[in-house]
């Protein structure tokens, strides 16, 4: 068996600053800090933290008064910044310089009076974040079908912006129609689809025609890794989403000659390497690594937190 080793794959920036973040957080205050929403979606890293001893939380009113909160890598919306005010919370923003990219675009277009399509997935965190900075002035589109049923004339001042965790293509999709039902609809200044996001989906879309199989280390949660499972199997590849390789199922194996793995951004690397101890030991499998894009981007820690480190000094 050969294996297919996508490259890049696994964490992006954004994920590795938030974990080195929450990492520092509890260096400096201990472990008994909370975090709103899980700090990346990723089961394994959340398990990690968890047993360490921090709490994830769904909303400001279960942290006590006056402890740590960070904030997720997904954003939040003003609303929780008010509420962990009011509560007098110490937050530390790990939010994803992208993803405050978005946030930034959404309140200068609503302040130009512009009427914001965000398109993205209902109910996902970095949505829902997106969405608050601005909600009498955004619209959220899923599919290329809900343009049809948007209420806006071709007079409208119009802008899109995107979820930075889309399929590439999907998305195209939807803008594509979106220009065709409003030709004059303006673009964001950047692409709004990250790069992690976009280089991710660009190896699995060039190496899954040579695989017969495709397995993507990531958490059922994780946008950009359900994405890349499904370019697998929009491929007409069996493609899987898996934890960890305690979810691999042996018959998936049987007389198949290459597999194509890949990471989601926000899956450890240790995951991916547990999978190829599997698959060497029980279908002795060599690894045949290909890098489509090198990838050499980083993000400092939040601002709050570098100013404690150099108080602590
Ligand atoms: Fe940031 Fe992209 Fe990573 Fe999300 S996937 S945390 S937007 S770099």
């Amino acid at each position: 068996m050969r294996i297919l080793l996508a490259n890049p794959r696994g964490f992006c920036a954004g994920v590795n600053m938030a974990i080195e973040c929450l990492d520092e957080v509890i260096r400096m205050f201990g472990p008994h800090v909370f975090v709103y929403h899980e700090i990346v979606h990723n089961k394994y890293v959340v398990d990690r933290f968890t047993r360490q001893g921090v709490t994830f939380v769904d909303s400001v009113e279960e942290v006590p008064e006056g402890s740590v909160l960070l904030y997720s890598a997904h954003g939040v919306s003003p609303v929780i910044r008010q509420a962990a005010r009011e509560r007098k919370l110490q937050t530390i923003d790990a939010t994803c310089p992208l993803v405050t990219k978005v946030h930034l675009e959404a309140i200068k277009y609503a302040r130009e009076k512009y009427n914001i399509i965000l398109i993205g997935h209902e109910g996902h965190d970095e949505v829902i974040g997106t969405m608050g900075e601005a909600p009498e002035s955004i619209t959220l589109v899923e599919t290329d079908e809900d343009v049809a049923s948007l209420p806006f004339t071709a007079e409208d001042p119009l802008v899109y912006l995107t979820q930075t965790t889309l399929s590439v293509e999907e998305a195209g999709r939807v803008v594509a129609a979106l220009k065709a039902r409003y030709p004059h609809i303006k673009s964001p200044p950047k692409e709004d689809i990250c790069y992690a996001t976009t280089n991710r989906q660009e190896a699995v879309a060039q190496l899954a025609a040579e695989a017969d199989l495709v397995i993507v280390l990531g958490s059922q949660n994780s946008s950009n890794s359900r994405r890349l499972m499904e370019l697998g199997s929009g491929g007409n590849k069996p493609s899987y989403l898996v934890d960890g390789a305690h979810e691999l199922n042996h018959a998936w194996f049987e007389n198949v000659e290459c597999v194509l793995i890949t990471a989601g951004a926000s899956a450890p690397e240790v995951v991916v390497q547990d999978c190829i101890e599997y698959l060497r030991t029980n279908f002795g499998a060599k690894v045949d690594e290909r890098t489509i894009r090198e990838e050499h981007v980083s993000f400092p820690l939040p601002k709050e937190l570098r100013a404690l480190q150099k108080l602590r000094i």
